[in-house]
């Protein structure tokens, strides 16, 4: 009897493993190996456009050529400095479709609003906006970076990098302290505790030496700014300076199994699936790796998912395949082409186990995660995949030996959100949302599993491809 319940089992009930019991030591080593390349990545590169850069200087080190500049079967093409798409010509007819990961290089953070800098109680401070979904608590109290641009009076444009260098200052949002919040924040609820207005950051205390003047910090703030940029205070109006946290990315827990860092939402998916298309060499189908702007905020604006920036990459790679892009061909091709859209799920906290449901939820150091569908109640807002489509990339994972598991963006009831995949299905592609979970999503320290990283890349390289 005994035997027949092991070989029922074995037969017919889906058996889940951490992804480290699937590791040879040789797997192991590659995966931490992986990983710390991933962390270099992520501690220096914390804004869409400084993805951008990173992305257009790695991508022509691996012989990807600026779109303008070069005919050939690897091209880049940038989208005003914040979006990017990498692309491979492959060798089946443009008319078999095209295979695409999509993922996002925003993340959640504060911008500066643009009449940032002023001066209260003789200090001088600087006004934010947050960009996308933040728990206003998490970003108090921590050293907070300045990354960005100003384009000045004459058009110039100054690039701001401050506060990740050790030898920078940095800027800081001070809390209230416990003895004195009770009124202020104790008895409040949690979400309306800290006000949007007052996310406002340090940024000097020296006064101007003139004591007949007011505001004399602001002063001697700009005078400062004046000397190391050149710039003016109108010059912030055109500006996009967004506060970041000022912390490298770090191996977690004394076996190193995780790794946590600021913007891994989506970067993440980002890096692997640049690792993916430089590993891949004559695909079958022509392959294109986006990495879009604005998800956090609705996937709007020239940059973001809901762009024409896809259609631009399909018909640019129609005509490296010597073929003009009518638009009865680019329906066509979009109508045959599949993509994975990478982006990141939650993993089961084991303090809130309750906001999802364990038998669908994803969990931390499973594999990549696939999820059929994202939203909100009751998939509201969602790309909701085929059963085929899942069909077909579970066997292609399994085929492969991906490591892969499935998960749910929390209980039916619970809250919910979205990705890019719902923009992309759009067009006619067949849609699935793949990526790691994570620990912590959305705020300046989020947690990820080394395994998870090395099985996402994975993943993206055999679908790329296929
Ligand atoms: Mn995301
Ligand atoms: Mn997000």
């Amino acid at each position: 009897m005994k035997k027949r319940t092991e070989n029922l089992k074995k037969r017919l009930m889906r058996e889940l493993k951490p992804a480290w019991d699937h590791y040879t030591d040789k797997a192991k080593k590659e995966t931490l190996k992986f990983s710390d390349k991933y962390k270099e990545f992520l501690s220096g590169v914390k804004t869409e456009r400084e993805a951008v850069e990173w992305i257009v200087a790695n991508a022509e080190k691996n012989g990807f050529n600026n779109f303008l500049k070069k005919r050939g079967k690897k091209f880049y093409k940038v989208n005003r400095d914040k979006s990017i798409a990498l692309a491979i010509i492959g060798r089946e007819p443009v008319l078999e479709g095209i295979r695409i990961v999509v993922s996002h290089i925003d993340a959640p953070r504060l911008d500066l609003k643009p009449n940032p800098l002023y001066e209260d109680v003789e200090l001088a401070l600087l006004r934010t906006h947050y960009y996308g979904g933040i728990k206003k608590y998490q970003w108090t109290s921590i050293p907070i970076a300045l990354h960005g641009i100003i384009i000045n009076g004459d058009g110039k444009k100054i690039k701001i990098n401050i506060g990740d260098n050790a030898e920078d200052p940095v800027f800081t949002i001070a809390d209230l302290l416990p003895h004195l919040y009770r009124k202020e924040q104790s008895q409040k609820k949690l979400v309306e505790a800290i006000e949007g207005e007052k996310l406002t950051l340090l940024a000097g205390s020296f006064p101007f030496p003139d004591n007949e003047e007011k505001e004399r910090v602001k002063l001697a703030i700009m005078e400062i700014l004046n000397k190391k940029y050149g710039i003016k205070e109108e010059d912030f109006i055109s500006s996009e300076i967004e506060a970041v946290p000022a912390i490298p990315a770090r191996d977690i827990g004394w076996d190193m199994s995780m790794l946590g860092g600021y913007g891994q939402d989506d970067r993440i998916c980002g890096y692997t699936s640049f690792k993916a298309i430089n590993i891949i060499k004559a695909p079958v189908h022509s392959t294109l790796v986006l990495f879009l702007d604005k998800e956090e905020i609705g996937s709007v604006g020239a940059t973001g998912a809901q762009s024409q920036f896809l259609v631009d990459c399909i018909r640019e790679i129609i005509s490296r395949k010597g073929k003009t892009s009518s638009f009865d061909m680019v329906r066509e091709v979009l109508n045959k082409s599949k993509a994975l859209s990478g982006d990141v799920n939650a993993a089961i906290n084991p303090n809130y186990q309750n906001v999802l449901e364990k038998t669908n939820a994803a969990k931390l150091g499973y594999g990549v995660v696939l999820t059929k569908y994202t939203g909100a109640g009751g998939k509201y807002g969602t790309n909701d995949a085929s059963a085929e489509f899942v069909g077909e990339i579970r066997r292609l994972f399994n085929k492969n030996k991906v490591i892969w598991q499935t998960g749910e963006l929390g209980k039916v009831d619970e809250g919910g959100g979205g990705t890019v995949s719902e923009y992309i299905a759009q067009y006619g592609i067949e849609t699935v949302d793949c990526g790691p979970a994570l620990l912590g999503m959305h705020s300046p320290f989020e947690v990820s599993s080394k395994a998870d990283l090395y099985e996402t890349f994975k993943a993206y390289r055999v679908f790329l491809q296929s």
